[in-house]
This record gives structure tokens, C-alpha cells and sequence, in this order.
């Protein structure tokens, strides 16, 4: 799903942030990832680079409130951190939510994934859990999907969300060691599992990437 609130502005840069002056004498405005992952924020830093702007976590950015996400889905709980930093913030921000979709398990483990298997359990014991419900259940129904969903908010009714997602099934153990999650146990094709293939590869196939590649088009639409 893709929208776009409010007519686009016009620019080939984003504007100059307040009082914002790095090294190199450029001013950049500010956007803040919605996070405080390290990794996630190099990626997204990665994504924004062709765009010029100074890109900050939502800590280093002065936000440390709790954001509850309750939303019943992904973009949901996208669009509640980002309008949390927001808020707080008025500065641009892009908040992201990703998981896992299981149809024989009606869509779990869902907005529920990172605490699947309880508060503080491990990939690993998430993926024992998926596995046991799993079990005895014939390949036909074990498909599932990675959901991701980015939400952009770049002003006060401008404001955008992508989201973007990769196919496969659940294996009937865990295969590979690369990756993290639940991607030892989902399945691509039958020899590869996402945790089988390398970092590059993940990175052009993966549901964050599928997103990524909405939301650049729309920021090469806006500011290119
Ligand atoms: P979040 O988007 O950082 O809240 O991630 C939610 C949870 O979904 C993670 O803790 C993982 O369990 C799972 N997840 C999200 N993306 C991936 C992925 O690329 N591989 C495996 N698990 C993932």
C-alpha cells in the first residue's frame, strides 16, 4: 500500500534544518529513524544518503518516552511511532514495523512477532515455538510471508506509507546460520531458508528492501 497526504513540494534538496551545520559547512535537515536499533538506522542512513539529509536516531534526537504499540497491524504501529517522534519533534521522521504472517496460524505471529514466545525469549525459542505449532502440518498450509511497513512523516499532512513483503513457507527445521528471527525457518524455496543466504542477497529479495524501494521512489519523486 502506498499514499500520499498532501500535494508534493517542490525542491531539488531538502530545506535547511534550524541551526543544524556539520563538518563540511552543509546544512542538512534533520529526519529522525523512529528507532533506536543500530542497525536499523545504518540502513536507513544507506537509503537516505542520495538525499542530503542528517539522519539521527529518535534517542539522539532528545526522544526517550515509551511508545506503546497497540495497532492491530504493521502500518499501524509504523504510523503510531512516527507520530509519536512527531509530535514531539515536529522534524521528519520514518518509523518502520516488520514481522512474520503465517496463514495456518490465521496471520500470527503478526504485530506480535518480536515477543512471540514471551518478553525476553530468544530468536531461537520463537522459532521452536512457530515449529511446534507447526507440527504434522502438510506443506500446502505452511505458507507465509515477512511483512514490512515504512511510515514517512515529512511535514503536517505530508505524509506517506509503503509497505513490502517476501513469499516463502515454513521449513520443518531450522536451516542456515546467517540472519536473525525467524529466518532459519522460513523457507524461499526447498534448499534455501532466509538464513541461508548472504546479507547482500537478503538485501535485494527482503520485505524491508521491497519497502525501501517504495519509499526511495517516492523520496527521488519529491526531491530529485
Ligand atoms: P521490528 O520491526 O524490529 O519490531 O521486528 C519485529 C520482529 O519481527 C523481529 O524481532 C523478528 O522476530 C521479526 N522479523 C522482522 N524482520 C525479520 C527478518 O528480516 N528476518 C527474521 N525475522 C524478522
Amino acid at each position: 500500500m502506498e499514499h500520499q497526504r498532501s500535494s508534493e513540494e517542490q525542491g531539488t534538496v531538502p530545506e535547511p534544518a534550524d541551526g543544524a551545520r556539520p563538518a563540511d559547512g552543509i546544512r542538512r535537515k534533520r529526519l529522525i529513524i523512529a528507532s533506536n536499533n543500530a542497525g536499523k538506522i545504518r540502513e536507513f542512513k544507506e537509503l537516505l544518503s542520495p538525499f542530503g539529509f542528517e539522519v539521527i536516531s529518535m534517542r539522539d534526537a532528545g526522544f526517550n518516552e515509551e511508545i506503546v504499540e497497540d495497532g492491530e497491524t504493521f502500518e499501524e504501529n509504523a504510523h503510531i511511532k512516527a507520530r509519536a517522534v512527531w509530535e514531539a519533534t515536529k522534524t521528519p521522521t520514518i518509523a518502520d514495523d516488520s514481522g512474520l504472517e503465517i496463514d495456518f496460524l490465521d496471520g500470527a505471529p503478526g504485530v506480535y512477532s518480536a515477543r512471540y514466545a514471551g518478553e525476553g525469549a530468544s530468536d531461537k525459542e520463537r522459532c521452536e515455538k512457530v515449529l511446534d505449532e507447526m507440527h504434522g502440518v502438510e506443506r500446502e498450509l505452511r505458507d507465509a510471508r515477512f511483512v514490512c511497513s515504512i511510515y514517512f512523516i515529512y511535514a503536517e499532512d505530508d505524509e506517506y506509507s509503503v509497505s513490502g513483503e517476501v513469499c516463502g513457507y515454513i521449513g520443518e527445521k531450522p536451516k542456515g546460520k546467517n540472519g536473525f528471527g525467524y529466518d532459519p525457518i522460513f523457507m524461499l524455496n526447498d534448499d534455501d531458508s532466509m538464513a541461508t543466504i548472504d546479507d547482500e542477497e537478503k538485501n535485494k529479495i527482503s520485505h524491508r528492501a521491497n519497502a525501501f524501494g517504495q519509499l526511495s521512489r517516492i523520496l527521488e519523486e519529491k526531491f530529485s
